[in-house]
């Protein structure tokens, strides 16, 4: 077997070398086919097919680049499956999920969009003739609210299975049920990791297909004292690697978007300063990429250049790039973690696994042998470094998947058959989350408010806002709002340019508010036409503005739908604030001192964040609500409103009377139950108290 292995290697080093001797030649002649029938799947088409027609799941794993994301859609579909429905692909990145269908549709020779396409949150490229449709877990989880049987498709396949998104565990629940009422639908699915005999036991005991796979040697090089700056680091390993490495292109692993817009400037900057350094193609890929620069990623340097990409853990497993020899690991990736500190999810910087570490330095290994350098000592490997992940399902807030499971019927959700169960507190947690918003009454129920807010693929807060602003007669602002708080930063800053930039946003900025700000920003966007010219001129990035058009597009469609009335409160701007108030009161900060302020639940010092209209400027309020909280050296509130703190009192008085959860596991259950059970009596009190003040 081992030699099969290597004489099937040395065909394929063989292969490459021809490859990178006549590269120009050689690569126009290969067409896609030839591309798509070298993939290692394709060695092994009718074996897999043989058995997905003889069993109704199936897990498949393989190596990353092997073809499974765009390989497997296709076949099923080359068998003649899509005659009985689409066959649907889930990706826990939105990334990948457009990358790749813009793959196979060049793959099979189609417009993107037509038989192939994807479904990404607010972006929706499919039509009536797809056949074949990439979308991430979250937009599936969605569609079996409408459809639980999910009839419009003949197969799915759950990509990605080894990255337990939080989305994705959820849906193996689901679809758990779904196989067992539907016997025609086929389920795949695939892994990048060899634990897969876990999805195997958790669907009854199914077949485990694996993939041969080609793969190459890989020196992992540790450093060899504690590294204090990793991107300082990574930056002078890949010079070093450019300078006196041999041929092949470079990865390097940063956690996020910050980091790795730094790393490629200083890349580019400190080989400038080197005397005759050849060229170097760097490139950075992230989700908020735009995707014209993402495509760049897969094509050939220009000239022969050697290429440089710099990733977010998206170019672990997601995103396969051929010809990488060189891997550059910063050990460290950013994941969401609910923080009870605060009460609320953070995205925060943490050291990878063990098992993160391997996939990013098998990286190197894909089209010959290649070399890893870990920027973290070997004894940080094995002493520091926990063996895999936890799922993001034990580690974040389940507020949003608790209201799913709720509007699907699911009454106790601690009997839900997960694969990996959440801690119980989570549970308890986010239905008193729920419960605070009023989505989830005394009992557990879903509310009207709650059945109301599954409609909108937003976090609960979000929805909530969206749906009493119509009794509160600003439907059409608020609409604007959450628009404009679902894309990516609106405002850009280019070296350089810091003071003229900033001096047009402080033109936009509404005093006590930062909703309002961009309210104010959007009203003035379409004053002028909607125009490209505009934003240019205000350093506003039109593209993100487009697409907080696009996504006001879709929200007030549902909210049609939903038969809500549309009205804007003209210029009384306090109806505004009172509304985000009501939506945020559980994120409350009340002033202490000049610039500081403190939680209202919790009394955790806060910050106002730089970029907010109300930092630094003559006008200071008592009271805030804040959209999120950023983790760095301190917590700083980001998008911030003054409030009336008459308006906390009227709006959440039982919230505030909740005392800290305790130490202990154990501990903490009980109070979760406590909590509960105090909500119940609070609720009554809080009643009776605004009723003796209205008395007044
Ligand atoms: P797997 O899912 O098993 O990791 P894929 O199906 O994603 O493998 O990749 C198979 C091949 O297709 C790889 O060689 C990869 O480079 C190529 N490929 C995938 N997406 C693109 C793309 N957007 N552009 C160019 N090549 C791509
Ligand atoms: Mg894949």
């Amino acid at each position: 077997d081992d030699n099969m292995d290597y004489k099937e290697n040395q065909k394929f080093a063989d292969h490459m070398k021809v490859d990178q001797e006549q590269k120009s030649e050689f690569s126009k002649r290969k067409t896609l086919k030839q591309q798509r029938e070298f993939l290692p799947v394709f060695a092994v088409r009718q074996q897999l097919l043989n058995i997905v027609r003889d069993n109704s799941v199936i897990i498949i794993v393989g190596e990353t680049g092997s073809g499974k994301t765009t390989q497997l859609t296709q076949y099923l579909h080359e068998e003649g499956l899509t005659k009985y429905g689409m066959i649907g692909c889930t990706q826990p990145r939105r990334v990948a999920a457009m990358s790749v269908a813009k793959r196979v549709a060049d793959e099979t020779g189609t417009e993107l969009g037509e038989e192939v396409g994807y479904s990404i949150r607010f972006e929706d490229c499919t039509s009536e003739k797809t056949m074949i449709k990439y979308m991430t877990d979250g937009i599936l989880l969605r569609e079996s609210l409408r459809e639980p049987d999910l009839d419009h498709y003949s197969a799915i396949i759950m990509d990605e299975a080894h990255e337990r998104s939080l989305n994705t565990d959820v849906l193996f629940g689901l679809l758990r049920s779904v196989v067992s009422r539907r016997s025609d639908l086929k389920l795949i699915v695939t892994s990048a990791t060899m634990d897969s005999q876990k999805f195997a036991d958790f669907f009854g005991n199914v077949p485990v297909f694996k993939i041969p796979g080609r793969t190459f040697p890989v020196d992992v090089l540790y450093s060899k004292a504690t590294v204090e700056d990793y991107v300082d680091a990574a930056v002078k390993q890949s010079i070093q690697i450019h300078l006196t490495g041999n041929e092949g292109d470079m990865l390097i692993f940063m956690p996020g978007q910050e980091d790795i817009e730094v790393t490629c400037e200083q890349i580019k900057e400190r080989l400038a300063e080197v005397e005759d350094a050849p060229g170097l193609a760097v490139l950075p890929i992230y989700s908020q990429l735009p995707s014209d620069l993402q495509a760049k990623i897969f094509q050939k340097a220009p000239d022969g250049l050697r290429k440089c990409v710099v990733a977010t853990n998206i170019a672990e497993t997601s995103l396969t790039l051929d010809g990488i020899m060189y891997v550059v690991d910063s050990g460290y990736c950013k994941m969401k973690v609910f923080n009870p500190k605060i009460g609320m999810d953070a995205l925060q910087i943490f050291p990878v696994s063990q098992a993160n570490a391997n996939q990013r330095s098998g990286r190197a290994g894909r089209t010959g042998p290649g070399t890893c350098y870990r920027l973290y000592t070997d004894r940080q490997y094995r002493e520091d470094l926990l063996a895999t992940t936890v799922p993001e399902i034990q580690r974040t807030n389940l507020a949003n998947v608790v209201l799913l499971l709720k509007s699907l019927g699911v009454e106790n959700l601690l009997q839900f058959h997960f694969m990996d169960p959440p801690p119980e507190e989570n549970i308890l947690n986010s239905m008193y989350q729920l419960w605070i918003l009023g989505a989830l009454d005394n009992t557990g129920q879903l509310t009207r408010l709650g059945k109301k807010m599954v409609e909108f693929p937003l976090d609960p807060s979000l929805s909530k806002m969206l749906i009493i602003s119509e009794e509160m007669g600003c439907s059409l602002d608020i609409l604007i709002i959450v628009s404009m708080l679902s894309v990516p930063s609106i405002f850009f800053r280019p070296r350089g340019r810091e003071e003229d930039s900033d001096a047009a946003k402080e033109k936009f900025q509404v005093p006590e508010s930062d909703h309002l700000t961009y309210l104010n920003v959007y009203h003035q966007w379409k004053s002028n036409r909607y125009s490209g010219q505009w934003c240019a001129e205000h350093f506003i990035h039109v593209k993100a503005m487009r697409k907080v058009r696009e996504v006001r597009a879709q929200l007030k469609d549902i909210m049609e739908q939903q038969k809500m009335k549309l009205s804007s409160s003209g210029t009384d701007w306090d109806i505004i604030r009172k509304c985000i108030c009501a939506a945020f009161f559980h994120q409350a900060a009340r002033l202490k001192g000049i610039g500081e302020y403190v939680n209202t639940r919790t009394g955790v010092p806060m910050h106002l964040h730089p970029t907010s209209a109300l930092f630094g400027m003559g006008f200071t309020a008592d009271h805030i609500v804040y959209h999120e909280l950023v983790m760095t050296t301190k917590e700083y509130m980001q998008c911030v409103t003054a409030v009336d703190g008459y308006w906390l009192a009227e709006l959440g008085p039982m919230f505030f009377s909740v005392k800290e959860t305790g130490k202990s596991r154990g501990e903490k259950r009980k109070v979760a139950t406590e909590h509960l059970k105090t909500m119940e009596r609070e609720m009554k009190e809080a009643e009776e108290e605004l009723k003796r003040r209205k008395t007044f």
